[in-house]
This record gives structure tokens, C-alpha cells and sequence, in this order.
């Protein structure tokens, strides 16, 4: 049907903004389609290729890259020896995974509360948490600002556990100048579409400890040993054992590609993010009702999330305004122990007030490597008349 170009210009509304979303460029299908073509559709030379530039890239000896940041979490835990009654303890505000791949091992979540500023579960809080069956501290890079993992190191330590830090926000980031990846004993990422870099569904586990390498390996694919080395003498060529339990949590090498290519663009992606996150305390820095994220002095956040906090202004109404005005916003995160498979479980969120409390005010404004500075001022004119309007 033929329109007048005038008219129509001026009755499309803005488009829409979602707070996340990936970015793929002719490259990124490119690699893929390369591999499509090859021989190995799945756990070929691209997976291996991935895994050694992770390493690399983010300072960890061992990478082991699966089906998704929940599998990777699953296969921490079970390398980090979480089985039925252990305890890890972790933060409420996350994504459900953190704690239920937790209750999927037979363990026990402890959820402790969030230090106020960075809304990363506090140490002193975790510390108290811990008993003779604590097992791992589990602290979130939440919005992609490093928990205080020297503190949690410390403390597991002291404590003979382990730390399995949840990085799917934060790949990238760096605390005291050292890449996260390289710190804790296990660190997990996430390659979903609305983090900093997707393989459609996907995820990594890191490592410096080969023996915890080979654990969350053989938990990725069945238990299952083919390794001369770890078998009886002279195994015939066809034989194998399963010497633990484990699931299939491989990642294909079509995604394994796409992985590579955007890793790539890791520095230009978190550059990125990091100005947008930079325009918008700019230019709302005056605003009193929104908080805005803070960087502590040791950290180069990698800013996967841009999570405000609103301050007397009714969030129902705020995200609805910004809607109207074609932006995008998310809520991260209702607190896992509110839920009711957690409550049913006898958690209570009000256990942990910091977090409960900075849960009801939290909103994420759009933030991808997608946006224009057009788009950014676009969500901040936007935060700005919606905030008038209701004050
Ligand atoms: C995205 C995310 C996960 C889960 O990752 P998936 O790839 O979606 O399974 C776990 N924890 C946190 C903090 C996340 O943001």
C-alpha cells in the first residue's frame, strides 16, 4: 500500500528500547555459518578455540564453556562438592539460577544480606551466615560491579570453603586491576542475548585449579571419561566409563563460534557500556529521585546493567510513563527468597532487609551496545519529564 513518506515519518511512534539486547554484526553470522559447513556441528575445534581465548582474555588458566549460565553454575557447584546438605551462601537479590541450582544438588541456599552500595552480598553478613556444613560463598557481580571478592577469598580461607562467584554480569570487569575470571576458585558467566557477549544460550565456568576444571568438564558431559590416563590398563578402543554424575551441558561449536567473534568486541562492548553509563550520571546526577550506580575506587565495573534507585516516586507509574515514551526498563531482581517455591521452603525475605528493601525501588534503564548517544538522551529526557510528572 503506498503511503505519503511525510505522514508517516511523523505517525510512527519512537521505537521501542528494551533495557538489553545483543548486538551481532556481518562477522558474528559470518563465523557461524563458517561452521555450519564444517564437520563438527558440536564439541569440535571451536569449542576448544573458545575456551583457550576465554582463558586468555579473562586470566583464568581453565575455561569450560556450556549450555547456559545456570549449567554453569550447576557444574561450579558439583566441582566445588556442594551435595545433599550443603550450604552455600548467597545473596537474594540475583536471578533465580544462583540458589536454585543450588536446591538441584540437594544443598541448602543461606542468603545473607546485600551491602547497600553495591548491592553485592556483604561479607560481614556472609561470615555470619557460615556453619560447619557451608560448603561455597556464592557472591554476584550485580549490574557487572565485582563483588568484594578479596574479602570472600579471605574469608573462605579461613573457612576451608569455596568461593563460586556468579560473574554472569560481569565479564570485562576488573577489580584491583585484575580481570574477573582469575580470582575466585570457580567464576561463572552467561552468554545470554541480553548480556555483554551471547552465543544465542551459553556459559562458562573459570578456573585456576585443574582439578576443579576436570570436575565441572566431566559434569558437563555425563561423568563420562574417555582419558587413557584415568582409566583401567589397556582399555579396548571403544571403552569409556562414567565415573560421576553429570548431565549434557555442551555448548555447539555453532555456538562456540559466535562466542569467539564476539569476544572478540568484549573491550569495545564494555567500553561502551561504560560511557552510556557515564552520559546517564551526567545528566541525571541532579535529579532527586534517582540514585544512581557507583563505581568504588578499585573496580572498572563492566556495567551490564544501568540499575537505578528511585527515590519517593512510585515505580508502577514511573516504569509505565517511561513505556508510553517508547522506553524500556526491567526490575532486577524480585528477591529469590520471595518466591513461593523459596517461601515454601520457610525462607522469609524479610530476613534480609537490605536487600528486600533496595528490591522495591530498583529500576534498569536501557543500557546495550546498540544504543546511539540519540537513544540514551532519548531515555534520559524521558527519566526526566516522567520523573516531573510524578513528584
Ligand atoms: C543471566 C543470569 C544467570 C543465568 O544465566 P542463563 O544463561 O540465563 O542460564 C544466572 N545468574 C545471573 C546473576 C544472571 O544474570
Amino acid at each position: 500500500m503506498a503511503r505519503s513518506s511525510v505522514l508517516v515519518i511523523r505517525e510512527v511512534p519512537q521505537p521501542f528500547l528494551p533495557y538489553g539486547r545483543q548486538l551481532i554484526e556481518d562477522d558474528d553470522v559470518a563465523a557461524v555459518v563458517r561452521v555450519l559447513r564444517s564437520d563438527f556441528l558440536t564439541t569440535g575445534p571451536e569449542t576448544e578455540a573458545f575456551e583457550a581465548e576465554l582463558a586468555a582474555a579473562c586470566g583464568a588458566a581453565y575455561a569450560v564453556v556450556v549450555a547456559n549460565g545456570t549449567a554453569a553454575l550447576h557444574c561450579a557447584y558439583a566441582a566445588a562438592g556442594v551435595t545433599a546438605g550443603s550450604e552455600v551462601v548467597t545473596t537474594p537479590l540475583t536471578f533465580s539460577s544462583t540458589a536454585n541450582t543450588v536446591l538441584a544438588l540437594g544443598g541448602r541456599p543461606v542468603f545473607a544480606d546485600i551491602d547497600a552500595q553495591s548491592l553485592c552480598l556483604d561479607p560481614e553478613k556472609a561470615a555470619a551466615a557460615l556453619t560447619p556444613r557451608t560448603r561455597v560463598l556464592a557472591p554476584v557481580d550485580y549490574a557487572g560491579h565485582p563483588a568484594a571478592l578479596d574479602r570472600f577469598m579471605e574469608l573462605a580461607e579461613r573457612s576451608n570453603v569455596l568461593v563460586v562467584e556468579d560473574a554472569s554480569h560481569a565479564i570485562g570487569a576488573t577489580l584491583g586491576g585484575r580481570r574477573i575470571g582469575s580470582i575466585a576458585h570457580l567464576t561463572t558467566f552467561s552468554f545470554h542475548p541480553v548480556k555483554t557477549i551471547t552465543t544465542g544460550e551459553g556459559g562458562a565456568v573459570l578456573t585456576n585449579d585443574p582439578v576443579l576444571a576436570t570436575r565441572a568438564r566431566d559434569f558437563r558431559n555425563h561423568g563420562l571419561v574417555r582419558d587413557v590416563g584415568r582409566l583401567p590398563p589397556d582399555p579396548p578402543p571403544w571403552y569409556y566409563e562414567i565415573q560421576s554424575l553429570g548431565l549434557n551441558y555442551r555448548l555447539t561449536d555453532l555456538q562456540c563460534a559466535l562466542g569467539r567473534s564476539q569476544l572478540a568486541k568484549l573491550e569495545r562492548f564494555v567500553a561502551r557500556r561504560r560511557e552510556i553509563v557515564a552520559r546517564y550520571r551526567a545528566a541525571l546526577a541532579d535529579l532527586p529521585t534517582i540514585e544512581l550506580p557507583e563505581e568504588a575506587a578499585s573496580v572498572r565495573a563492566a556495567w551490564h546493567l544501568c540499575a537505578v534507585r528511585l527515590r519517593a516516586l512510585d515505580r508502577r507509574a514511573f516504569c509505565a510513563g517511561l513505556r508510553k515514551l517508547g522506553v524500556g526498563t526491567q526490575v532486577h531482581y524480585i528477591p529469590v527468597n520471595a518466591f513461593p517455591l523459596y517461601r515454601g521452603l520457610g525462607y522469609d525475605p524479610a530476613a534480609t532487609p537490605l536487600a528486600t528493601s533496595a528490591a522495591e525501588r530498583l529500576v534498569s534503564l536501557p543500557l546495550h551496545p546498540t544504543m546511539t548517544d540519540a537513544d540514551v538522551d532519548r531515555v534520559i529526557d524521558a527519566v526526566r519529564a516522567v520523573s516531573r510528572e510524578l513528584a
